[in-house]
């Protein structure tokens, strides 16, 4: 069934799990996270990449379709718009029937992020969609803590409470140590800070940059009250690296395409739905 992030980080907060969001690029894609989810009874969080407005419109056709394959789940599944960059972006994803939205201000001033994020709010409101903001910003490539020492983009616990009392998001993405894509050395999680912006926020904290984080400290970072954690690296590249090696050994054969590439699904997932504390609470 499809429903709101809301509906599934609420049973999170209260047991003590964290629901994995993994981006998807296809229908294709979105139905071999759905089958998984429902091998291992995990809610999930299908998450769509972001997009440029103009591709967003043309978008717009497929969504009715993805909504169909959601709907159609035995688990929940939270339809969700990933790093929306604007509001523009935002509304055009609510209208269009995604469940939930990220604003993503997280890159520009402290007011300018404030104001998009109200604006989003008051545009999921009269819809009942769930919102999440992110305050701090989770750089790629060695543009956060890691690879500079940098604690500029590091989340401020007081300024996360500030935000929350006054946006009213649903969930808030936090930045403590984590990165989009490939780590360039060895993670570093600022666990007291995390453990300060619990002690201020009451809403379900987000990890973004999941992949690579590692075992131990995902699950700290569980226990320390994250309650969704974006995932997209460590399934896209064994996704990829899987499809090639099958068709360059299978050219006269690519009925066994879709075999290969859910069986790299199915194995990651597992993985992040166990360390994750989810598998099981759907
Ligand atoms: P990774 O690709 O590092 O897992 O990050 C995914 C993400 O945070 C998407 O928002």
């Amino acid at each position: 069934m499809l429903v709101t992030m809301e509906t599934l980080l609420h049973p999170a907060m209260e047991k003590g799990y964290a629901v994995i969001a993994p981006d998807f690029l296809t229908a294709g894609m979105l139905r071999q996270y759905i089958t998984v989810a429902q091998r291992y009874r995990a809610p999930l969080i299908a998450s769509y990449p972001p997009l440029p407005i103009d591709a967003l419109r043309s978008f717009r056709r497929w969504l009715p379709k993805l909504r169909a394959i959601c709907e159609a789940a035995s688990v929940p599944v939270c339809l969700h718009l990933d790093h929306g960059k604007d509001v523009e972006t935002c509304r055009l994803a609510i209208e269009a029937g995604f469940s939930s939205v990220m604003i993503d201000g997280s890159a520009l001033s402290l007011p300018q992020n404030l104001a998009m994020t109200l604006a989003v709010k008051e545009a999921a409101r009269p819809r009942q969609i769930s919102v999440e903001a992110e305050i701090g910003h989770v750089g790629s490539g060695g543009s956060t803590l890691e690879g500079r020492g940098d604690a500029t983009c590091l989340t401020d616990p007081d300024e996360a409470r500030d935000f929350v009392a006054r946006t009213g998001v649903d969930a808030l993405a936090v930045s403590i140590g984590t990165q989009h894509g490939r780590y360039t050395g060895a993670p570093r999680i600022d666990f007291e800070r995390l453990a300060c912006i619990q002690s201020r926020v009451s809403v379900p904290l987000v990890l973004h940059g999941g992949s690579g984080t590692g075992d131990d400290n995902i699950r700290r970072a569980v226990t320390g009250g994250i309650r969704k954690i974006n995932v997209f690296t460590d399934i896209i590249r064994p996704y990829l690296l899987a499809s090639r090696d099958y068709l360059l050994k299978n050219p006269h054969r690519p009925s066994g395409l879709k075999t290969r590439q859910q069986a790299t699904i199915d194995e990651v997932l597992r993985h992040y739905f166990e360390i994750s504390g989810s598998l099981g609470q759907a």
